[in-house]
Parts: structure tokens; sequence; C-alpha cells
């Protein structure tokens, strides 16, 4: 993960990004066209127009992907700020509060132990994996 966030947001923040990326490279290529630069203007136009669609392409498999994964994203309530968050996988960060949960009880931290609720099926295990300062 490169950014702190929940995987959902990260995914977002991706996919937007890549259809921006794409649609400016894009405009950019056709600068090679309208400013008639010759063979080189179209050849640059060429290289740009397939950046920024390989780029738009690879934004619609993020969000395509994300989608996927939200279909088996848990919702539950956050242990820290009590705002209902979902997760995917079996770790993942709120996405309001940037809190590492996670529903695998070997991954928790002891502090969490205070509070389990392992052999309740109701509830989903959510623990703090990190101490806080
Ligand atoms: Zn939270």
């Amino acid at each position: 993960m490169l950014l702190k966030s929940s995987k959902i947001n990260e995914f977002r923040l991706w996919g937007l990004l890549l259809t921006m990326g794409g649609m400016l490279v894009m405009i950019i290529g056709l600068a090679g066209v309208v400013f008639d630069w010759g063979t080189i203007g179209r050849i640059i136009a060429g290289i740009f127009l397939i950046i920024g669609l390989i780029s738009m392409l690879g934004s619609m498999a993020i969000y395509f992907w994300a989608g996927m994964m939200s279909t088996s994203a848990v919702a539950l309530d956050c242990p820290e700020c009590g705002k209902r968050t979902k997760m995917i996988g079996k770790t993942d960060r709120c996405m309001f509060c940037k809190t590492i949960l996670t529903v695998d009880p070997a991954m928790a931290s002891e502090q969490a132990d205070t509070d389990d609720t392992v052999n309740e099926p109701d509830t989903k295990e959510a623990t703090q994996d990190t101490p806080r300062n």
C-alpha cells in the first residue's frame, strides 16, 4: 500500500488518477496534430494517444477489480471511531480514521484481547494492529 488509506479508497483514487492522467496525456498528444509538426508530430501524437489509452484501460481494470472486491467486502463498525466501514481481505484500514483492522486473530495485537469476541457469530472481530501514540 502506497497510501495510508483503506483499500477501497485507494483503488478509487488510483482509478481516478489513471483516468485523469490518461485524458491529459491524450490531450497533450493531440498538440502534435494541432500544431502541424509533420511526421514527428504525428508519431508523438500516436505514442501519447496509446499511452493515454493504456492508462484509461488500466483505470477501467482497477475499477472493475475494486467492484469485484467490494462484493466480498465486510462491513463492520470501526472500534476506534465507531463509524461503519468496509474492509477487503483479512486486514484493511478504516475508511475514516485509518486504523488498521483485522479479522485474523493471529494478526491482532495483544491489547485487542480485552474485547475479544471470537465465538460470537454475529460480531466481526475487529482489532487494532498498531499501538496508538
Ligand atoms: Zn475508524
